[in-house]
């Protein structure tokens, strides 16, 4: 596999993962200017898990995309992500990106496995219309994919109209990120185009595959996302109006039976329970829960009635491996496990079928 901005802070947490992927192997990395011509092992690495040396030993690429494999996982800067990720594209490759710049296009999917792994039909009229010979998949924001998988749950009540606050870790900010000046002991209320994301993206990842393109859900979202001074792990306060009646008991059921394609199919990154239901007052919580289940499962607690929307709960979800890395990685056991990168299938493939 490739990966598009292997130096950053989602980069190194895809590093991280494929060095124990049952399928995928890591074996060309690409950056800016600044890194290129170096080996990885020569770059800051920021995670206590150790770095492998046959990846340390891998030379840095520019972003031009020489020799690359044919799946590559991109975790690229949004300013340079677009025009890259095209051009792969274009070339051939199988392009799995964390980046912003494709996921509102028509013929882009844009893909939480367990939510909307139909929308993969949209590869077809994407790569008819660009004249792609590869594809680009993407998947959402961090925030928006914890909210996604919520809202997923509930769709058998039809959820109506949302309102979500989220309390967001630093190192979605990726490296150096917010100065620490601005971010100890505080909170910061705002996050470039972070709420239109929340808006805009769910109701696409809801949405329906309609000839050729996505009919987006009507549910109605009002997003408010603020920056607090935690290190890794999205908090989100969320209430939500349902159009069918549902009981505490049916929504908590609800949570904790939500499953999709991943566990049918037995996905290597697929937690068991996508979505952790928590009774305890006071959790979820990111430095407790968010590396549980490695890091890929979403935390829902405090399930309560909403005297504005009717109801009201808190989720939790770790940003930089469900909310980034591990989402992508998730897209792209799906793509082989649909036989899209059929090349890629693992001997035998091994994946459960029941
Ligand atoms: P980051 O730490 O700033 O890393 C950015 C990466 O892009 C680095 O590898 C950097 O290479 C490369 N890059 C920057 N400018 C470049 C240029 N002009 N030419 C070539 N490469 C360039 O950012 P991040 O937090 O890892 O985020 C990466 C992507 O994932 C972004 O698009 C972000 O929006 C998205 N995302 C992030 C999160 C999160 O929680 N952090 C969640 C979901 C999605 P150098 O090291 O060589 O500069």
């Amino acid at each position: 596999m490739g990966l598009l901005g292997a130096t950053g802070a989602v980069g190194q947490h895809f590093v991280r993962l494929l060095a124990n992927h049952p399928w995928f192997g890591l074996t060309w990395v690409a950056a800016s200017e600044r890194s290129a011509g170096r080996r990885y092992g020569e770059l800051p690495w920021r995670l206590a898990a150790t770095l492998p040396e046959e990846i340390a030993a891998l030379p840095v690429h520019t972003l031009d995309g020489e020799g690359a494999p044919e799946l590559v996982f991109s975790a690229l800067d949004a300013s340079v992500a677009g025009e890259c990720e095209a051009r792969l594209a274009e070339r051939g490759h199988w392009v799995a990106s964390n980046a912003r710049n494709h996921r509102m296009d028509p013929s882009v999917p844009l893909v939480i496995p367990e939510v909307n792994a139909e929308h993969l039909e949209l590869v077809e009229q994407q790569r008819a219309e660009k004249g792609w010979r590869g594809a680009v998949v993407t998947n959402p924001n961090c925030s928006t994919v914890f909210l996604a998988m919520a809202l997923a749950a509930l769709r058998p009540f039809s959820p109506r109209r949302v309102a979500v606050t989220t309390m967001q870790a630093l190192s979605g900010a990726g490296y150096p990120g917010v100065a620490s000046l601005d971010s100890a002991a505080n909170v910061i209320p705002h996050i470039e185009g972070e709420e239109e994301k929340l808006e805009r993206e769910t109701r696409k990842i809801l949405g329906t595959v309609e000839g050729g393109s996505i009919a987006p859900h009507a549910v109605q979202i009002s997003a408010q996302t603020t920056r607090v001074p935690v290190l890794d792990g999205h908090t989100e306060a969320v209430s939500v109006e349902l159009g069918r009646a549902a009981s505490r008991e049916e929504i908590l059921a609800a949570f904790a039976e939500f499953a999709g394609e991943p566990q049918a199919l037995g996905l290597p990154s697929a937690p068991a329970h996508p979505i952790v239901v928590h009774e305890r007052a006071d959790r979820p919580q990111p430095r407790l829960d968010a590396e549980t289940h490695g890091g890929m499962a979403v935390h829902v607690g405090r399930v309560r009635a909403c005297p504005v929307l009717g109801w009201k709960f808190v989720l939790l979800g770790h940003n930089m491996v469900r909310g980034a890395a591990g989402a992508a990685l998730l897209n792209a056991e799906l793509l082989v496990a649909r036989g899209l990168l059929a090349s890629l299938l693992p001997e035998p493939l091994a994946i459960a079928r029941d």
